[in-house]
């Protein structure tokens, strides 16, 4: 249906003029016209957005939960200018040693029982350095991958063996954000280049693992900023499967959290609909991820960034160091708005499900009936301690 649309004549579209936008899988966007379907009447832009994710690739009613623990927090030797878990500022965070491998498995469990489809692991270094650690995070991904869920790792830093690596023992996807547009980058950080996420990327794509990039909003960038960092993920040679839109959780101790306090404001729902709506247009394959941030978000505002695209959140009372909803707010949330779980290893990620796992084995995405529970507890049912 994407492309039966694109291929009618504009006057014979119900949303022309910008509907010229609508339904493509591109890789060729220029800036001027990714800015163009950015800038557009926020309405116009939402409608738009909402078209091409009702379109027949994705179930616009499918949001997935997805769960990320923090397996090795704090004391990382990069300089991320709003990241609390850098060893360069002073914040409230403590450097801890990384999780061992039970307590990650105890954590996916959890996650699993409470319809968490996709487990992410992260940690706050450079990159994986020590041979140990690396044994320790492919047994980890190994394990999960068996529960029945989708896997991720943000790790850092990656080169072609070590990916290699992650892909065999069963590695769905690898988080690396690019952040913002490559002229703003120098701006966040001192200690590692955008050639280098590039190359990382590459890394990752060409040992068949999926790409997870996308950005941050609140960290001091412009709107061309922000249309660059869209620009640049739509002209990757793939796609990224999944493309994940964070707005700054300002962290006192970090210089963009301290800005950020100090202007005494944030980033608004208006600012999050557009970045979600571009990317959707842009991207109209890729999860489009509500990660951090969303606090900050009542749930009429996230009710319009689900309508123009958003198809995933992270659930559980914590999002690496920072306050996410509880399970029981986002299950009142979805039963308003008639949303369901995701499951795993379906739409752009159904090719990457392991050939021994069964359909039974599969983890099961939260229904109605474990969300009306959670409800009624006015908690969630997990405990995952982050
Ligand atoms: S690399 Fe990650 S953990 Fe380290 S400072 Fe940057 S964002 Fe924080």
């Amino acid at each position: 249906m994407l492309r039966s649309l694109s291929k009618l004549p504009l006057g014979a579209r119900p949303w022309a003029p910008q509907a010229r936008h609508v339904a493509v899988l591109r890789h060729d966007w220029t800036r001027a016209e990714v800015a163009e379907i950015y800038h557009q009447p926020l309405l116009e832009l939402v409608y738009q957005a909402a078209a091409v994710h009702r379109s027949g690739f994705f179930d616009s009613k499918e949001v997935q939960q997805s769960t990320l623990l923090s397996i090795k927090t704090g004391g990382c030797g990069e300089n991320c200018g709003y990241c609390s878990q850098s060893q360069s500022f002073k914040t409230a965070v403590k450097p801890t040693p990384m999780m061992k491998v039970d307590e990650v498995l105890e954590a996916a469990r959890k996650a699993k029982d409470a319809g968490s489809t996709r487990f992410c692991m992260g940690t706050a270094w450079r990159g994986v350095g020590q041979k140990n650690s690396f044994q320790h995070i492919l047994t980890m991904v190994k394990e999960v991958s068996s529960m029945g869920m989708e896997t991720c790792c943000t790790l850092g830093l990656l080169n072609a063996e070590r990916a290699k690596q992650l892909k065999e023992a069963g590695l769905t996807a690898y988080n690396h954000n690019l952040d913002t547009s490559p002229e703003h980058y120098p701006n966040i950080v001192s200690t590692r280049t955008y050639a280098d996420r590039l190359e990382t990327l590459a890394n990752v794509r060409e040992a068949g693992i999926s790409v997870c990039c996308g950005g941050i909003l609140g960290i001091a960038e412009t709107e061309e900023d922000r249309i660059g960092l869209l620009q640049t993920l739509a002209t990757l040679p793939e796609h990224p499967e999944s493309v994940p839109i964070n707005a700054l959780v300002p962290i006192e101790g970090t210089p963009l959290g301290d800005r950020q306090i100090a202007m005494g404001k944030g980033v608004t729902w208006r600012d999050m609909v557009r970045s979600i709506a571009t990317a959707r247009i842009v991207m109209p394959h890729s999860m489009v991820r509500l990660s951090a941030g969303r606090m900050e978000f009542s749930q009429e505002a996230q009710a319009m960034m689900f309508l123009c695209g958003a198809n995933s959140i992270f659930t559980g009372d914590k999002l690496l160091t920072t306050a996410n909803p509880k399970f029981s707010e986002d299950a009142a949330m979805f039963e308003v708005l008639g949303l369901k779980g995701k499951k795993p290893f379906s739409g752009n990620t159904a090719h990457l499900r392991p050939a021994e796992l069964k359909d039974e084995d599969l983890a099961q995405p939260a229904d109605a009936a474990m969300m009306a529970a959670a409800r009624a507890r006015g908690e969630g049912p997990r405990e995952v301690a982050f």
